[in-house]
């Protein structure tokens, strides 16, 4: 199965992806069952896209639209040269960021028809997706805070909120028209993130 979570900078991703890891390895599930991904990145090509798109490394503007189709150049290498191998080796895999990620930034944040990117993803990954997606909301306002706080912000990091509070309400939109998807308040303390992470994968395992 692939589990993916979603959510804007400073939302609490990483440490979301401690608590289904644990909730799984609860359950039985021994670690080298376990595959984490990350996105843009995860295979070498898919890497060196993640230093072009989250650093100004390039002595040129990266257009909108060729930002859309490096973060699905990287997407795809990753789903067919890691992803897909450890679905069929019967692991379950935990992605920090999918698919969503691209329609919220670069569709609702950089203006992108959302069709246009579902044109292009199923060129990319054809009907390829999450079994179940945890989307973790926050307010841009306090998890650019909190990212702030981790350090220097990257690239987009540093862009205009109402950016990200575009691209949330995408994440917030994709959640509510997705079966397989749930939005947990990433603004509560650690522990009752944790709670409901476990409660709903709790109820998405019942329903399998
Ligand atoms: O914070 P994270 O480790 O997920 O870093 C990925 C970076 O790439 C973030 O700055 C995020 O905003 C950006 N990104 C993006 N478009 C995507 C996926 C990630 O701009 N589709």
């Amino acid at each position: 199965k692939f589990i993916v979570i979603e959510g804007l900078e400073g939302a609490g991703k990483s440490t979301a992806i401690q608590y289904i890891k644990n909730w799984l390895t609860d359950k039985g599930l021994a670690e080298e069952n376990i595959e984490l991904t990350r996105e843009p990145g995860g295979t070498v090509l898919a890497e060196k896209i993640r230093d072009i798109v989250k650093m100004d490394v390039l002595d040129e503007t990266l257009d909108d639209k060729a930002e859309l189709l490096l973060m699905y150049a990287a997407r795809v290498q990753l789903v067919e040269h890691k992803i897909k191998p450890a679905l069929a080796n019967q692991k379950v895999v935990i992605g920090d960021r999918h698919n969503w990620s691209s329609l919220a930034y670069q569709g609702g944040g950089r203006g992108i028809d959302l069709g246009l990117i579902k044109d292009i993803k199923e060129v990319a990954l054809g009907n390829f997706k999450a079994d179940f997606t945890l989307f973790l909301d926050i307010d841009p306002e306090l998890g650019l805070r909190r990212a702030r706080g981790r350090g220097e912000l990257d690239r987009i990091e540093r862009l205009n909120i109402d950016f990200f509070n575009r691209s949330r309400q995408v994440f917030q939109d994709l959640t509510e028209a997705e079966t397989n998807a749930v939005c947990i308040d990433a603004s509560q303390s650690f522990l009752q993130v944790e709670e409901a992470i476990h409660q709903q994968l709790d109820h998405w395992l019942a329903g399998l």
